[in-house]
């Protein structure tokens, strides 16, 4: 595709100070009682100049979820393959088979880096990679086992959050149980197979923004929304805890992210009432709001003080969404390199309409890794209540250069949070806080 021509995009200058537009008011007394939000409201928190005001709205609400503490884990990221049989043009680390850079672990190195994650002290295994044509379906849960086997002998308690809603679906293809009619049958039996052979969550990548214009534009042979929302909300009824992305500020407009936000509330709305929680029937829905009427319950919300935050006790009943993480799209590399990506303050901005949007949502995340971690301090200011982890290895954007290490410390994470002015608290993957003695852990 020939690259448009580059031209600098428009801004709105944004109010030095918070109070200044009126039009806030009404949206501040709703998002504090916990009422949701309409897509009007979220396009007047877009567009108001008034970013201080929106951000401070975002702090209040993460406030009363989590008072002023702010979560950091311990973790290793883990790349398997970055060969994929796809081209989505947002995409800078994908490689075909014999590109230079192209890499394919084999399980002695899964193994290895297990080790060293497990001699660090991680609590967390975070895998993704590319949807490879060249490895069998048995390379999965055998990954899955070596994990768990060494993670068990060790006497670890080691999370293995694993693939994305199109790895599964890749997954269920290649082990040819992704039939029609029943498409969901396959992922089923995929995300059962992966759990039984060790698989503790889901990770939230890969549903980029629910609209099938940014879908035909950008990653037209990647999953649509449906697909993704079916595997997230499977796993969910098999008691696997998941988290859910939204990769914008490419071709994407910002009505598209709040109706991408909306889809997603419904979708914890339905996990939350199999946890036991009741909806209100009464609330404002969203009219006009495409493929949601199978999945649609009463609205619930947890931001309203004295509402009971899941516990992964809960999980017993099922899996939800624990965390909304939004990802700046990052144009070097990509086919997408034309475009701008968003500024530092459409991403703070966007964070904190995602923690207004989503107050049925426990978790917000400023991931580091995509945004540094002193960006990452403003966004716990801004409606973040966690900062991901230590890392390591992250080969899926590259900041600043070339290099895929990306680590920092548990040192590093603290000062930071402590300076934006958080008490941090060690978790693990289900958000159960970490109790250290010397090399060993264990949650309560
Ligand atoms: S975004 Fe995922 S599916 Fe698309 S090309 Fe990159 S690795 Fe492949």
């Amino acid at each position: 595709m020939p690259a448009s021509p580059v031209t600098t995009p428009e801004f709105d200058a944004p109010a030095r100070s918070s109070g200044t537009d009126p039009r806030l008011d009404a949206i501040r007394a709703k998002a504090l009682a916990g009422e949701r939000l309409s897509l009007g409201d979220g396009m007047t928190l877009y567009e108001t100049p008034d970013i201080w005001g929106v951000c401070e709205l975002a702090d209040a609400v993460r406030r009363q979820l989590h008072g002023d503490i702010a979560y950091y884990n311990i973790n290793r990221h883990l790349n398997y393959t970055n060969v994929c049989a796809l081209s989505c043009k947002f995409c800078e680390f994908y490689r075909k088979q014999g590109d230079e850079g192209a890499y394919t672990h084999d399980l002695e190195s899964i193994a290895t880096e297990t080790r060293k994650a497990i001699e660090s002290g991680a609590t967390e295994m975070h895998i993704v990679g590319g949807l490879s044509p060249y490895l069998p379906w048995s390379y999965y849960p055998e990954m899955m086992r070596t994990i768990r086997r060494i993670s068990d002998v060790a006497g670890s308690e080691l999370n293995i959050k694993a693939f994305t809603a199109v790895e599964i679906v890749h997954l269920a293809k290649i082990a040819k149980k992704y039939k029609k009619p029943d498409r969901q049958a396959g992922i089923r039996w995929v995300l059962q197979e992966l759990k039984e052979a060790g698989l503790g969550s889901l990770p939230g990548g890969g549903a980029e923004v629910f609209d099938d214009r940014v879908h035909d534009e950008t990653h037209k042979s990647k999953i649509r929304s449906d697909e993704w929302l079916d595997v997230h909300l499977i796993a969910h009824e098999l008691g696997l805890n998941t988290n859910a992305t939204i990769l914008y500020g490419h071709i994407d407009q910002r009505r598209e992210r709040l109706v991408h936000m909306e889809i997603l509330r419904r979708a914890q709305d339905r996990a939350l009432a199999r946890l036991g929680y009741e909806g209100d029937p009464s609330a404002f829905r969203e009219p006009g709001i495409p493929a949601t009427e199978d999945i649609d319950t009463s609205p619930i919300t947890l931001t309203r003080e004295g509402v009971e935050q899941p516990t992964p006790a809960m999980s017993a009943r099922g899996g939800y969404f624990q965390t909304i993480i939004p990802l700046p799209f990052f144009p070097d590399g990509s086919e997408l390199e034309h475009l701008y990506g968003p500024s530092g303050l459409e991403n703070l901005r966007t964070l904190a309409i995602a923690r207004l949007v989503l107050y049925n949502f426990p978790h917000v995340k400023a991931f580091w890794i995509m945004q540094t971690l002193a960006m990452a301090q403003h966004m716990l200011q801004c409606g973040a209540d966690d900062i991901d982890g230590t890392v390591v290895w992250y080969d899926i954007t590259k900041l600043g250069g070339t290099t895929t290490h990306q680590e920092t410390t548990v040192l590093d994470l603290q000062r930071a949070i402590r300076e934006a002015g958080f008490e941090p608290v060690e978790r693990d993957t289900l958000y159960r806080r970490v109790e250290r003695d010397g090399e060993s852990w264990r949650v309560r």
